[in-house]
């Protein structure tokens, strides 16, 4: 059944900003961000810096040196945290034995830590939502084992964050899956990364987003700017593992900046500005750096929505550089470049988006816009949710030169609804779900249903 929006387009089009919803005040979610504490991240950086290298390659037995100690030691720091859980979070070792490659002399294993906290929703648990921050380390080349590489920020930076979640996030309820995860072989070529979206593929596992944390603690950008109020995050616009089929339709209906992973993104976004209002979220319509990429691109590869979180401006000098001192300037990446405090605030930004997204219902799917006949309004129908707290639907819109929803309107527990007077020709539309509590779920862009021919018809020229 189709419920008719009785609206003129004068009102429609007139509609301010301000009426766009806002995530509401949820205790948990408010509770995550508040404990969330810069201590425990620079305690956790700082000793992973003491491991002396992390390097992929590096010693995996020695229980001082190397990744093996750091692996070893985020294992037992996961598995502590997961004490809270009362035994929602469980804690593994994801190994494999990586081949020789491009920078990997030696078949080497690489580890993943992997926590996982278990929804408690039935209809809701088989959703996961993973963050990451990899634990690997280097200095000037990849395959060098040896040298030092403290990584305080690339990347114990981002480690600290994910267990910093993990610690603060398994005493509460969700109702979907969030899995906590330190990857290994990110500066080997993202082995680690690729290797648990490899295994969530092959099994079929419902990954509904993913957000790596990876140089997430620099403060003062190589440029001399000093930047603690915002935090990028990357999202790519058409989808890494878009099909030919698929880039036709697009190309027919627009779509170029409404990827799932553009949609994360946005709701990064809204849920930042009401939880973690001292840290802004600066959207970077791009899937990573300039010709750059990072743990997130293999999960964008099978088609899974995903983000990255990077700090604003970059200090070359404190990456990827042995430790040294030239001309007077110290190289290296050394704890005391870290600011713990904005760390903390990344990992608040993150830790709000995940609870948001864990509370809410799934993304609405089946969401499609009618086109079989021509018209100016638009006609937009979806699939019913499954969840037993849902409350129903909100459409939502923007010009198409905007670059975030500026509009929505709650529609009720329907599965399908007009906008009356409003053209898909001269709007973006979505559909998200709201449950009962007000939580609310990213949006889904619709696909066109019936005409959305690639080679127009001489009757819809
Ligand atoms: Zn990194």
């Amino acid at each position: 059944m189709i419920a008719v929006l009785a609206t003129n387009v004068a009102l429609a089009q007139t509609r301010p900003a301000s009426r766009r919803a806002t995530p509401v005040r949820n205790r948990t979610i408010a509770n995550v961000v508040r404990e969330i504490d810069a201590r425990n991240i620079e305690a956790t950086i700082r000793k992973l810096v003491s491991f002396g290298t992390r390097n992929t390659l590096s010693e995996q037995n020695d229980p001082k040196r190397g990744i093996g100690a750091a692996r070893d030691w985020l294992y037992a720091e996961f598995l502590k945290a997961a004490e809270a859980s009362g035994g929602r979070m469980t804690v593994e070792k994801q190994s494999y034995e990586q081949a020789k490659a491009a920078r990997v002399p030696q078949p080497t294993i690489v580890t993943n830590v992997v926590a996982t906290l278990k929804g408690t929703q039935p209809q809701s648990v088989a959703r996961i939502y993973v963050v990451s921050g990899h634990y690997d380390s280097m200095c000037n080349t990849p395959v060098d084992a040896k040298c030092d590489a403290p990584g305080a920020n690339d990347d114990a930076s981002g480690t600290a964050a994910v267990l910093e979640m993990a610690r603060v996030m398994a005493k509460y309820e969700f109702d979907a899956t969030i899995v906590f995860m330190a990857v290994a072989g990110e500066e080997q070529s993202l082995l680690g990364s690729t290797h648990f979206a490899e295994q969530a593929k092959q099994n079929h596992w419902n990954v509904d987003a993913m957000f790596t944390n990876d140089i997430i603690g620099n403060t003062l950008g190589g440029n001399g700017v000093r930047d603690r109020g915002n935090v990028r995050v990357f999202s790519e616009g058409v989808p890494s593992n878009e099909t030919p089929a698929e880039a036709t339709v697009r190309r027919s209906v627009g779509g170029e900046n409404d990827s799932a992973s553009r949609q994360l993104a946005r709701f990064i976004k809204d849920t930042a500005d009401v939880f973690v209002p001292q840290l802004k979220v600066m959207l970077v319509y791009r899937r990573d750096r300039y010709g750059r990429g990072g743990d997130h691109i293999p999960f964008l590869e099978r088609g899974y929505p995903a983000v990255r979180f990077t700090e604003v401006n970059e200090e070359f000098r404190h990456q990827h550089q042995n430790v040294r001192v030239e001309n007077g300037v110290q190289f290296g990446d050394l704890p005391e470049f870290v600011d713990f405090a904005y760390v903390a605030n990344v990992a608040r930004v993150n830790a709000a988006s995940l609870a948001a997204l864990a509370l809410a219902p799934s993304r609405p799917t089946g969401v499609t816009i009618l086109s079989q006949r021509l018209s100016n309004d638009t006609e937009l129908k979806w699939d019913a949710n499954t969840e037993p707290d849902l409350a129903g639907y909100e459409i939502v819109w923007r010009d198409t030169t905007a670059a975030v929803w500026t509009n929505s309107k709650a529609v009720g527990n329907v599965t399908g609804f007009a906008m009356k007077g409003m053209s898909k020709d001269n709007y973006f539309f979505g559909v998200r779900a709201i449950d009962k509590d007000g939580n609310r779920s990213p949006v889904t862009y619709p696909k066109p249903m019936g005409r959305a021919s690639p080679a127009p018809t001489p009757s819809s020229l």
